[in-house]
C-alpha cells in the first residue's frame, strides 16, 4: 500500500470500536522522507478535533524538545521528523488504549515505517515501547539502548524515551529524555560515519 492508499484507508477503518467515537482519524503529520520519525501514543482531544498528532500541551512540550536538537515537524526543515501515534483515533476520555485497539491499528504504523524508512525511530512513551517492540519490560528497561524493529526490507533503529506528557508531569525525568535524546544524536552520527 502507498502513502495515498494507506492515508484512504486509515481515514475509512472501523475495525475497532475507536471509529465511533472519533471526530476524525490522525494519520500523521510532517516529512514522509525524514530521517528521523517519532512514535506517540495515541490522540487526545486536541489531536481529534486538529487531525494532527502531538498539538497540545505534550506536542508544545515534544516541539521544544526537537528544536534544541535542531529538528521540526515543518516538511522543509532542514532536520526533518516524521511523526504519527500506534492508534490513529482517539480512546475516549484518554483511556489506555486496549490490545484489540493496538491489533487493529499496527499494521498502519508499520506500513508507516516501512514507506518513511527513517534511520531512526524514537518511540516515545510506556505504552508505544511496549506495542512497537512487544514487550511488557519497563520504560527503565527500554531506554538507554538501540532496539531494532525488523521489516521485510531490513532493519530500523529505535530508541525509547519519555512520554511529553510523562515529562510535564516529572521535570526531574527532563534530564534522562536528554540523555535520550543525545544518544539518538550520537547513533545518527556513528551510522553516517560508518556508512
Ligand atoms: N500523546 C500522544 O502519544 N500522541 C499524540 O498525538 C498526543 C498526545
Amino acid at each position: 500500500m502507498g502513502w495515498d492508499e494507506l492515508e484512504a484507508t486509515v481515514s475509512a477503518c472501523t475495525a475497532c470500536s475507536l471509529c465511533q467515537s472519533r471526530t476524525q482519524t490522525v494519520f500523521g503529520v510532517g516529512s514522509r522522507t525524514a530521517p528521523w520519525m517519532i512514535v506517540g501514543e495515541a490522540p487526545g482531544a486536541e489531536e481529534d478535533a486538529r487531525g494532527e498528532p502531538f498539538v497540545g500541551q505534550a506536542g508544545r512540550l515534544l516541539d521544544n524538545m526537537l528544536a534544541s536538537i535542531g529538528r521540526s515537524r515543518q516538511v522543509d526543515a532542514s532536520h526533518p521528523i516524521y511523526i504519527a501515534n500506534v492508534l490513529k483515533c482517539r480512546p475516549p476520555g484518554n483511556r489506555n488504549p486496549q490490545p484489540e485497539e493496538v491489533v487493529a491499528c499496527e499494521p498502519f504504523l508499520l506500513r508507516q515505517i516501512e514507506l518513511v524508512r527513517p534511520r531512526l525511530v524514537l518511540v516515545m512513551g510506556r505504552f508505544a515501547a511496549q506495542s512497537v517492540l512487544h514487550t511488557d519490560a519497563p520504560i527503565s528497561a527500554l531506554r538507554g539502548r538501540l532496539h531494532r524493529l525488523r521489516f521485510a526490507a531490513g532493519e530500523v533503529p529505535a530508541i525509547v524515551t519519555y512520554h511529553p506528557a510523562y515529562l510535564l508531569r516529572n521535570l526531574a525525568d527532563k534530564a534522562k529524555a536528554w540523555a535520550d535524546l543525545c544518544l539518538a544524536l550520537d547513533l545518527e552520527e556513528g551510522a553516517a560515519r560508518e556508512a
